[in-house]
């Protein structure tokens, strides 16, 4: 399943051809996704130019010169395309462009004409057109927490929402009204970085913690969006496939293994929180 990171990486790949270019022609190759497709979408994207792309937690957000923003959710399998070659392809599945194409817009930016594509096979992916002064009150982002790797995300705002709560600190982080598009994976490395156990309740934090938190959450996903952007590189070099979960975490589907903290003789463990797997270390993560 994509997660932040990846979705920031396929945002980077498409921000550079996509902004400043005209929708010219846009197929719809099915009425739904996940959910049935906006009325009339393929007319309302087609003549619109793409002001900017952004990303919300794990949405792609496309300012269209129409006043409404084109909203994308990836899912677990949903993918973009540039003129056939894939974008932050993460998964290790075979690939099968093509076949499941839902939607192929083309568009032209500086005289040159860009075919874009979306598939995904699975179809838990979703995609929406928000009126753009709209979309911070619209449902799939109002009450989202900030953004980890922006400014809105610090010490002084996770002490605010941890303050009496008993829940883990694993179970706040993958709260999206916490802080916005962590997944599973990140938090689990994030924390094996801060040196705090998962089990911990979240108001039981003390500031320094926090302090040390923080930057954890922050260096694992830019190093993954690093990661991501590497991959990007290699499928320039028309290599393609090389899939994300390839890389190395540091604490995430080690079961049993050595710790890798510097000095710590401790093993990796894998325990189930609200039914999801966290892999920690109980020696140097207190
Ligand atoms: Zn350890």
């Amino acid at each position: 399943m994509p997660e932040l990171p990846e979705v920031e990486t396929v945002r980077r790949g498409l921000e550079p051809v996509l902004t400043g270019a005209r929708l010219t022609r846009v197929r719809q190759n099915r009425p739904d996704l996940r959910f049935p497709f906006p009325e009339r979408f393929a007319a309302r994207l087609e003549g619109a130019e793409v002001e900017r792309l952004d990303r919300r937690a794990k949405y792609l957000l496309a300012s269209l010169s129409t006043g409404e923003t084109w909203v994308t959710h990836l899912g677990m399998t949903g993918r973009f395309t540039l003129d056939g070659d894939p974008l932050g392809e993460f998964e290790t599945e075979s690939p099968a462009a093509g076949k499941h194409e839902h939607l192929s817009p083309c568009a032209v930016r500086g005289g040159r004409a860009i075919r874009i594509g979306y598939a995904d096979a699975r179809r838990f992916g979703f995609m929406g057109l928000i009126r753009s002064d709209e979309v911070e009150r619209h449902p799939w982002f109002a009450g989202l927490g900030p953004e980890p790797l922006g400014n809105g995300f610090h010490a002084g705002h996770l002490a605010a929402a941890f303050a009496g709560r008993r829940q883990s600190v694993k179970a706040l982080l993958l709260d999206q009204r916490v802080v916005a598009g962590l997944g599973n994976i990140y938090v689990c490395e994030a924390l094996w970085r801060a040196h705090i156990s998962p089990r911990t309740a979240a108001g039981r934090l003390g500031r320094a913690r926090l302090e040390r938190l923080v930057p954890a959450v922050r260096q694992v996903l830019e190093a993954a969006i690093a990661a991501g952007g590497s991959t990007l590189r290699d499928f320039a070099n028309a290599e393609g496939g090389q899939g994300y979960f390839q890389h190395d975490f540091c604490v995430y589907g080690r079961e049993g293994q050595p710790c890798r903290t510097p000095g710590c003789p401790g093993t990796v463990k894998r325990i189930v929180q609200a039914g999801r797997s966290t892999f920690f270390c109980s020696r140097c993560q207190t």
